[in-house]
This record gives structure tokens, sequence and C-alpha cells, in this order.
């Protein structure tokens, strides 16, 4: 039901206190999570980050613990990281070649990892972010936006192949809905809405509910759902309801 989104086990709010409740807080300690040394290395040497806002702590600790996520936090908190951070690790968890930059066969119909952002520009920052992270990796990101030319960014994604898409969901929609796109992830294993609340106003809800249908949920590789939203209207709770597994997610609300 509607209200099971609101009566998760941790809808307090909660400002400090974290490591005191044994969640990991340092990016450095997310080793002991399961995360990755390369994607450590990434966001610490790489991007210099030390501590996690609220919103990365909380959300990076549950979905590394297997939960879909419904969180609502204030532009400016890091939301960016907070999910690209459990959407790499499940990539290299599901394959650990990837682990290092590979020759591995490359193509653009198994795609593991999709982002679904509101705006083009919003979708490009998600995109170089996500670069930044799969440095010394070898998942390749690719970025699906309107208003760009769709036939010269799939030749792209063909020849260097993708691992995880970051899109707006007019174009991701365009694309999974087309056979002949050759973009497909029949083996997707983490799926991301950011800013849920500004897709819904910008009138993507049925390019949203669409792209859920074209989506595997339950499969060989179960699909875990991160949803983000600065606020938490009721047609944003109706489109949670649509993408997150109500038996097992968490309700992250942070004050900061
Ligand atoms: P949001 O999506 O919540 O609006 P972003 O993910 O865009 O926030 O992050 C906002 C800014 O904070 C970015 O410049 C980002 O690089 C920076 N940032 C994110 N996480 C951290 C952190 N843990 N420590 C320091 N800076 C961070
Ligand atoms: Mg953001």
């Amino acid at each position: 039901s509607l209200v099971r989104f609101y009566s998760s086990e941790s809808a307090a709010p909660e400002r400090s206190g974290h490591a005191a409740s044994g969640l990991v807080t340092r990016f450095t300690d997310l080793g002991s999570l399961g995360v990755h040394e390369r994607l450590v290395e990434a966001i610490t040497r790489g991007m210099g980050y030390e501590s996690m806002t609220d919103v990365q702590t909380l959300t990076i600790n549950s979905a590394l613990a297997g939960k879909d996520i419904v969180a609502q936090a204030k532009t400016g908190t890091g939301k960016t990281l907070a999910f690209l951070v459990p959407a790499m690790q499940k990539i290299l968890a599901d394959q650990p070649d990837l682990a290092t930059p590979s020759r591995m066969r490359r193509s653009a119909d198994d795609i593991r990892a999709i982002i679904i952002s509101p705006t083009r520009e919003l979708a490009e920052q998600i995109g170089e972010e996500a670069k930044r992270l799969a440095k010394g990796t070898g998942i390749i990101v690719q970025t699906a936006v309107g208003g760009t030319q769709k036939q010269a960014m799939l030749r792209k994604a063909r020849i260097e192949g993708c691992h995880l898409m970051v899109g707006t969901p007019g174009r991701l929609h365009d694309l999974l809905s087309d056979p002949s796109s050759g973009i497909a992830a029949p083996r997707l294993t983490a799926l991301v809405l950011d800013e849920a609340d500004r897709m819904l106003e910008v009138g993507f809800k049925t390019e949203l509910e669409s792209i859920v249908e074209l989506l595997p949920y339950r499969g060989d590789t179960p699909r875990q759902t991160l949803l983000y939203s600065a606020t938490l209207p009721k047609n944003v709770v109706n489109i949670a309801r649509t993408f997150i597994d109500p038996t097992n997610f968490e309700f992250v609300q942070t004050v900061s």
C-alpha cells in the first residue's frame, strides 16, 4: 500500500551519529562493505573526498546491503555519488573482469546500470562524474540525451560499448523501445531515478512508466532500484510504487 512507502524502519530524519550506529561514514572504509578498491581510490585519491554526506552514508550503506532506496534530500547534498557508488559496485560484482581496463567484447546491448535524469545538462554532469569514478576500471559510461544526434551516439555506444547509461526519459525510452537501436539491458542490475519530482513536473510520467515496462525486473540478476527526489508529493510516491520493491526498500530522508 501507499503507506508502506512512509513506514520503513529508518523513516526518522537523521543528522549525525551514523558512525555510532555502525554505518560506514568515510569513503576510505567502504572496502569493509565490499566496495572494490578501484572505486574507493577513484573517490579518495581521484576526487579527494573523505567523509560522506548524510544522504551518501544512509543510502550507500543500505544499497550495498541490497535494498531498494527511496531518498528525499535537498540539492547539493551529494546524491550523485550516493547512487553511483552502489550502481558501479553492482556492475563490478557481476563482472569482476571490469575492475581493470579490459579488452572484453564490447557492445551496447548488455547495459547493467541505467540512470534516468530530468535534463540534458544534469545527465551530462552525472555522466562526467560516473566517468571519473570509472577511471582505472573497464566500466564504459555513455550518455543518451535529447537534442543530440541519435545516430552518432548509437555508433559511439556500439564501438566503445556501454555498461552504464545515463539519459533523459524521452531519449532512453526511444532507444529501449526500438529493437534496431542495438541498445538493450536484459541483465540490468541497477536502475536510478534522479530528481524524480522534476521528471514528473516536466511531464515524463508516461515515458517513465513505459521504460519500467521495457526493463527486466526479476531475472538471473534481480534489479535494484534507487529513487531520489528533493520533494515527495503524491505523484512521486506513486511512481516509487511502480519502480521500487515494496518488500525490500529503505526510506531515507535527510535534513541537511
Ligand atoms: P545533488 O545531486 O544532491 O544536488 P551533487 O551530487 O551534484 O549533489 O553534489 C554537489 C557537490 O558536492 C558536487 O560538487 C560534488 O562533487 C560535491 N560532493 C559530493 N559528495 C561530496 C563529499 N562527500 N565531500 C565533499 N564534496 C562532495
Ligand atoms: Mg543531483
